[in-house]
């Protein structure tokens, strides 16, 4: 019995005149280690809105609506860094590789959880003949840079980027056509081969033209 206390005793002393482990949190700011995995951050330039990493959040962390209604239509990322487990998926599999990383943010503790969502919005494509989605515009471009020459063997493709100067007043035309012609289902015609089309409408024009 004499010996454990004994030992327990020592264990105490050298606790003492040690230096300690704990960290002055929080009147010093915690330093984290080089590779921490912290609040995921969203780069706006670098982010294209396709959603790869909404797909692969194993947490529902990251959603995303798509906005028909919105003038222009739009691609709403949400984030509720609230639910993420910090896992590294959206950084690893993000299609730009620079759209989302993990910050060394640590200090996110709230009383408000409404305060730890984030939307982040980007103008969608939407087919010019049935107004399906065809995407987000900033991937349509982001596709097309990759693509470089080979993007001319896809007219909407070209059409999209050229979007790029499209008004205001254009896109809300566009958005209003393409309700109509949603309701009338119309036929393909030769003109729609300079149109953005949706893959649908193009496998229609490809097999009826
Ligand atoms: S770190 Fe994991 S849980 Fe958090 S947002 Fe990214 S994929 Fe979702
Ligand atoms: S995968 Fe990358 S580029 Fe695509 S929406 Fe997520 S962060 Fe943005």
């Amino acid at each position: 019995m004499r010996w454990p206390k004994l030992r327990e005793l020592k264990e105490a002393v050298v606790a003492v005149i040690s230096p300690r482990f704990t960290t002055r949190f929080p009147a010093k700011p915690c330093q984290v280690p080089e590779r921490y995995r912290g609040k995921p951050e969203f780069d706006e330039k670098e982010c294209i809105g396709c959603g790869a990493c909404v797909n692969v959040c194993p947490t529902q962390s990251l959603m995303m609506i798509d906005d028909l209604e919105a003038n222009p239509p739009v691609r709403k990322i949400i984030q509720r860094y609230d639910s993420c487990i910090f896992c590294g998926n959206c950084q690893e599999n993000c299609t730009t590789q620079k759209g989302i990383k993990l910050s060394d943010k640590w200090d996110l503790a709230t009383l408000d959880r409404e305060t730890t969502k984030e939307i982040h919005e980007h103008e969608l494509q939407i087919c010019e003949k049935c107004g399906a989605i065809v995407g987000v515009k900033k991937h349509l471009a982001w596709i097309y840079e990759r693509l470089g020459p080979l993007a001319y063997t896809n007219p909407s493709l070209v059409i999209a980027q050229s979007e790029n100067l499209t008004s205001q007043k254009k896109i809300s035309e566009l958005t209003q056509q393409a309700k109509q012609t949603q309701e009338t289902k119309a036929e393909a015609v030769a003109g729609d081969f300079m149109k953005i089309l949706c893959p649908s409408c193009k496998y229609e024009l490809n097999i009826r033209l």
